[in-house]
């Protein structure tokens, strides 16, 4: 349907044609972290032979060069997420985009008696900033659970939205439940209490088309490392308004106009106040290639293809006895968490490994949703654009034979 000959974009990712104990790789593990089109590799390759110099410090001819690459690729993640160039914060990944907005915009204005609330199914890295900025300022985390299939209890969020609430974090897809969130319904509702938004797009940028313009929230936070781009890039959205009002998070060269030792040190204007040192040039000129990349492919078309090879996924999942899917959500995205009844989650990924199927076991940084399952940990295969029908029939050949070994 698409015209997108996925063949084709599968030979894109030199890794995928690689053998793991001696059996071809079938890499299902691309919500931890996503493989690399050449187009990226190349791209990071040619800057370093080419092009390398720092950023916004030389006069030279490749200072200038690196400095173009460096502000090329904000103006293309810009183009992708439909905002503005100078509203994008250059970051390490979804991480520090996250603990900006809780040093910078949470911590001066929280006090006693504030409200945080949160959800069942964040990331920790959508937990753990906002209990350091609770310890410290004394507001109170609130969480808003879930429904039996995964989906937000949205009355409850509705509820729990109460004047005492200053900010709701939320997660655009869960990482281990694949639930794609209302995130503009959610966050027009919390902008008309005055709630301020932060929405994390980690997994909702690799399988999706994202207009963060639309959605309407206050924070975007994303990470390079899981949509083709290399890892140590990330960024965050912001409304200018609080980008204006924010004080830096981290000092250092880059990020300021004048520095005096009196004390009368001007910042540079946003983004680059909170721009620190030297950034990860040569891993930015890769995000650059990778939103060139799916732009290219086009972000419905990925999000169909990975909605089809799901569809297969969970039909041959239906087939196999004491299987447990967690999270089954209408219209969730290709991130399946399962479980094996008597099994062990870790021997399963580890039995399955030497069948050259990697899938991740564990809690994915989601204690407190693990917790809500009932659960120790899972295992959770995790689809990409570049995964196949076979490769899918392969994961579901050694997930019976493993079974057998270990039922
Ligand atoms: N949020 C979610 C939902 C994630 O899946 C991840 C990556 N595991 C993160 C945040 C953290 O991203 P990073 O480690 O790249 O900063």
């Amino acid at each position: 349907g698409s015209g997108v000959d996925w063949n084709r974009v599968r030979g894109d990712f030199p890794l995928l044609a690689r053998e793991v104990h001696g059996k071809p790789l079938v890499y299902l593990d691309s919500a931890n972290t996503g493989q690399k089109p050449a187009a990226v590799i190349e791209a990071v390759d040619t800057f370093y032979r080419r092009h390398n110099a720092n950023v916004s410090r030389a006069v030279h001819q490749l200072g200038s060069e690196a400095t173009e690459a460096y502000e090329g690729a904000r103006a293309k993640l810009a183009r992708f997420l439909n905002v503005r160039a100078d509203d994008l914060v250059l970051t390490s990944g979804t991480t520090f985009a996250i603990n900006l907005v809780a040093y910078s915009w949470a911590l001066p204005r929280l006090e006693a008696g504030d409200v945080i609330l949160l959800t069942r199914m964040e990331h920790h890295a959508n937990i753990v900033p906002w209990q350091l900025v609770a310890q410290r300022t004394g507001a109170r985390i609130d969480v808003v659970e879930l429904l039996p299939d995964g989906r937000l209890d949205l009355d409850m969020l509705r509820a729990k939205m109460t004047g005492a609430v200053k900010l709701l974090a939320v997660g655009h897809v869960s990482n281990v439940l694949g639930t794609v969130n209302p995130v503009a319904d959610i966050c027009r509702e919390a902008r008309k209490r005055g709630i301020v938004t932060v929405v994390d797009g980690s997994q909702a940028l690799p399988h999706r088309p994202v207009d963060v313009a639309a959605i309407g929230c206050d924070f975007y936070a994303l990470t390079g490392h899981k949509m083709c781009a290399p890892t140590g890039t990330g960024a965050l959205w912001a409304r200018r308004e609080h980008l204006e009002a924010m004080p830096p998070f981290i000092g250092g060269g880059e990020m300021i106009r004048e520095v005096r030792l009196d004390g009368g040190t001007v910042f540079n204007d946003p983004p680059r106040k909170f721009e620190a040192g030297t950034p990860n040039i040569a891993g930015f000129v890769g995000l650059g290639a990778a939103v060139d990349y799916l732009s290219t492919l086009g972000m419905e078309h990925v999000e169909a293809r990975e909605q089809a090879l799901l569809a297969h996924l969970d039909e041959e999942f239906a087939k196999v006895d004491g299987l447990r899917v967690f999270g089954t959500a209408p219209g969730k995205a290709a991130v399946v968490s399962f479980a094996i009844d008597g099994v062990h989650s870790h021997d399963l990924a580890t039995l399955l490994d030497l069948e050259g199927v990697a899938v991740r076991s564990g809690q994915h940084c989601a204690h407190p949703l693990l917790e809500w399952l009932g659960v120790t940990a899972t295992c959770r295969a995790s689809l990409a654009f570049y995964n196949t029908h076979d490769e899918i029939d392969a994961f579901i050949a050694a997930l019976h034979k493993v079974r057998r070994l270990l039922a």
